[in-house]
């Protein structure tokens, strides 16, 4: 049958120390875990070519970004398992969803173990083994089976969060899009030949920051979030081997946030946003799934090659790239998704001889100051040579991290990959495209393969290694985040558009390419400041680990949330990989059924430090709408270290309590006064319930009207907000609201 292919999928746990350990992406050194809200996973899919016995793998793991480490490291495994030349680092595509709320320590540059004090032995080999499960599990699953393909827009998902540097770009180019992001999703469908539906996997670009640098708790975010609705539709049990999987991976998401509509991240509302976004990806995804009837059909091949970024000539030019270097307003953050700790504001450019802007010299070098003390053991220059400076012209160079002794803090011999499945090609970025970017590079490689009959192209991006941002030359020229985080200078993606093109020709000509310069291997480099776990202690002798700190109450409404407190020991001593820190427990008849785990979004596992050695462990379990009446209970599971290193495993287990009870369903109401001098809007939510948060009601409250609003039966705490004044409250019903003159939210 010359439309089958082989197909394979496969799920791993990849959740990483919970306590303790630096999440990836904000680049706060306080941003450090504290417990679990989601598990993360990798998700991986084989295809392979029945008539040449080509095959790619293609996994999307609730990562940051892959790194060159990990990518190295998989491969050597996949070899030592399946012999040198099944698995390659040719044929197999490791990319991150680029979540901003996974645990750190991963990288073999330091630039990206700044933040997170080092390299972290626990997480990089919790990500290794979770990827090498995922890969294996696909690959003992390969069957014959077909793959459709799909593709729409998401509306209102996400929104360009440099729009300066965008409109930069030139308005003859602009003028061909619809508008300042990409919003076409591209889904293909896995589906066995017996008919079993074993996963589906999509390209959509938006970052997964809506938990800002201030959340602690390990999550996917809006990707691992959509991941996490479609599969537990679709009932997806990790305990079995072979079981459905939905990978939400990112594309050209470069200066695409769902912040942009709300501002900054404030621990309030990240969760409901995290919903928002998470919620209409998958939905989006799930229409496209079940329409999808084109079936992809065609060869499967692939070419890669890494490329030394710090000295490309684009050809025909005097122009090329340079080595890496980071610009001031690489400090300032993406003013969107997080606030700079430095003060430092975008578009910060260079004077005409290359040197920093005078104006904000002394800022910056503070800036650097604190990266040096960071950096012990290189030696970074400080004064640079003329080429250098007007290489990047106009960014203002502070760390030209390029340049590093004894070697570079980050990447520059990059991998460049494409993989080819019939008429879907894939480009494996190892950078963040910025929109245009990845509709230029998208676009140039369509060209080359016109003619081929290829006409879905998705740009795997976090894919292989990480190297900074890729923008525009027009949109470089602003200086914005994005510009100064394009490590290689103003022709960083006329380099990528060159050196891809390259390898799509070989592709498209049957001809092989070379491997390229040898990255560097740094995996005997890598130093840790970070403390490891010492002897748990018990807060006294007689209470055990799991004992009970603070109990749950006896009973509690619906959409109520149900805590305990446990003694507890810390989360790096086991990460219980595959398994669950906590338990949600429904009696039924005389046995307990487990219906939540520390993955659902309805539950928290949250680790505190108590003394010097005790840990705290607060469970919280956000009792959703439609739970039924009856019995309940939460379990905790843990293992404590003591001094001569043996770990032990322990449990607790709450009191009984119980939920849905007959008063808690009656109506509750809620009493609005508007002293404000304007019309404000009423939204009420139940957001603690994730399959009903969709439901939601709103009400137009004039200036000085009453107005009381019923609570629905099953509804229990509300969210309640005051569009204008801009403020949140929750409120359980029956309470009178008054909103001030001023704004303010005053209970009478
Ligand atoms: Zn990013």
């Amino acid at each position: 049958m010359p439309n089958d292919y082989l197909i394979g999928t496969g799920i791993y746990d990849i959740t990483g120390p919970a306590a303790e350990l630096g999440l990836m992406g904000m680049a706060s050194i306080e941003q450090k875990t504290e417990g679990i809200h989601s598990r993360l996973f990798a998700r991986a899919f084989i295809i392979c070519d029945q008539s040449s016995n080509k095959r790619v793998v293609i996994l999307s793991a609730d990562i940051w970004s892959c790194t060159q480490a990990v990518k190295m490291e998989v491969v050597k495994r996949l070899k030592s398992i399946y012999g040198n030349d099944l698995y390659t680092l040719d044929n197999v595509l490791l990319s991150g969803t680029h979540t901003h709320s996974g645990p750190g320590g991963y990288s073999h540059y330091a630039l990206y173990n700044l933040s997170i004090l080092g390299f972290d032995q626990q997480n990089f080999e919790c990500i290794i083994s979770g990827m090498i499960q995922a890969i294996k599990r696909a690959h003992e699953n390969l069957a014959p089976g077909k793959i459709f393909v799909n593709n729409g827009n998401v509306e209102d998902c996400g929104n360009n969060r440099s729009t300066i540097a965008y409109d930069n770009n030139p308005q003859t180019e602009r003028a061909r899009y619809s508008g300042n992001t990409d919003k076409e999703m591209l889904l293909i469908k896995f589906i066995k030949n017996d008919g079993k539906e074993v996963g589906c996997l999509n390209w959509y670009p938006i970052h997964p920051t809506n938990r800002g640098n201030k959340n602690k708790f390990i999550t996917g975010d809006n990707k691992g979030y959509a991941s996490y609705l479609f599969e537990k539709e679709k009932g997806t049990n990790i305990q079995e081997k072979e079981t459905f999987i939905a990978a939400f991976a990112n594309s050209n998401c470069g200066d695409i946030s769902g912040n942009v509509k709300y501002g900054i991240p404030d621990l309030t509302h990240d969760f409901i946003r995290m919903q928002e976004f998470g919620e209409k990806q998958y939905r989006k995804a799930k229409e496209l799934y079940r329409s999808a009837t084109i079936q992809l059909s065609g060869s499967v091949d692939y070419r890669y090659t890494h490329v030394d970024f710090s000295k490309v000539q684009i050809e025909g030019t005097n122009n090329r790239t340079h080595p890496a270097a980071l610009g001031a307003s690489m400090f300032a953050g993406s003013t969107e998704d997080s606030k700079s700790e430095f003060g430092i504001i975008e578009g910060v450019k260079a004077t005409i001889s290359g040197d920093l802007p005078l104006g904000q010299r002394n800022i910056i070098l503070e800036a650097i100051n604190l990266l040096s003390g960071l950096l012990s053991g290189f030696k970074v220059p400080g004064i640079l040579e003329d080429e250098m400076k007007q290489g990047h012209k106009p960014k203002p160079i502070v760390l030209a991290q390029g340049l590093a002794e004894p070697y570079p803090l980050s990447p520059q011999v990059l991998p460049i990959q494409i993989i080819r499945i019939g008429n879907l090609v894939l480009l494996g970025c190892p950078v963040e495209l910025t929109t245009m970017a990845g509709r230029r590079l998208r676009e140039t490689i369509l060209n080359l393969f016109s003619g081929m009959g290829i006409n879905y192209l998705a740009l795997a991006t976090y894919a292989n290694a990480y190297a900074g941002y890729v923008t525009t030359k027009e949109e470089y020229d602003v200086q914005h985040y994005e510009g100064a985080s394009t490590h290689f200078g103003p022709y960083t993606l006329m380099a990528f558009q060159q050196e891809f093109g390259k390898i799509a020709k070989a592709l498209k000509e049957g001809k092989k390419v070379s491997a390229g310069p040898t990255p560097k291997d740094l995996s005997s480099e890598q130093t840790t400041l970070q403390t490891s776990t010492v002897a748990d202690t018990q807060p006294l002798p007689w209470i055990p680990f799991g004992g009970i700190q603070t109990d749950v109450d006896s009973s509690y409404k619906v959409g109520a949330t149900a805590k305990v407190i446990f003694w507890g020991a810390h989360p790096k001593n086991n990460l219980r990989t595959q398994k669950s820190f906590l338990e949600v427990q429904k009696k039924d008849g005389t046995q307990w059924k487990t219906i939540f785990t520390d993955h659902d979004t309805c539950t928290t596992y949250q680790w505190k430090r108590d003394f010097i050695a005790n840990s705290k462990i607060i469970i919280t379990w956000n009792i959703p709408a439609d739970t039924k009446f009856g019995e309940y209970r939460i379990c905790y599971y843990g293992d404590a270290k003591d001094i001569s290193e043996k770990v032990k495993a322990y449990s607790g287990v709450s009191g009984i309590f119980k939920v849905g009870e007959a008063e808690a369903m009656s109506v509750n109401e809620i009493n609005f006064k508007n002293s404000y001098d304007k019309q404000v809007e009423l939204w009420f939510y139940h957001p603690q319930d994730w399959l009903k948060w969709s439901a939601s009601a709103k009400y137009n409250l004039k200036k000085d009207e009453q107005f009381t609003w019923k609570v629905p039966s099953g509804w229990g705490k509300v969210q309640v907000r005051f569009t204008g004044p801009g403020k949140w409250k929750t409120i359980s019903g029956g309470g009178s609201i008054n909103i001030k003159a001023n704004g303010e939210i005053e209970n009478l």
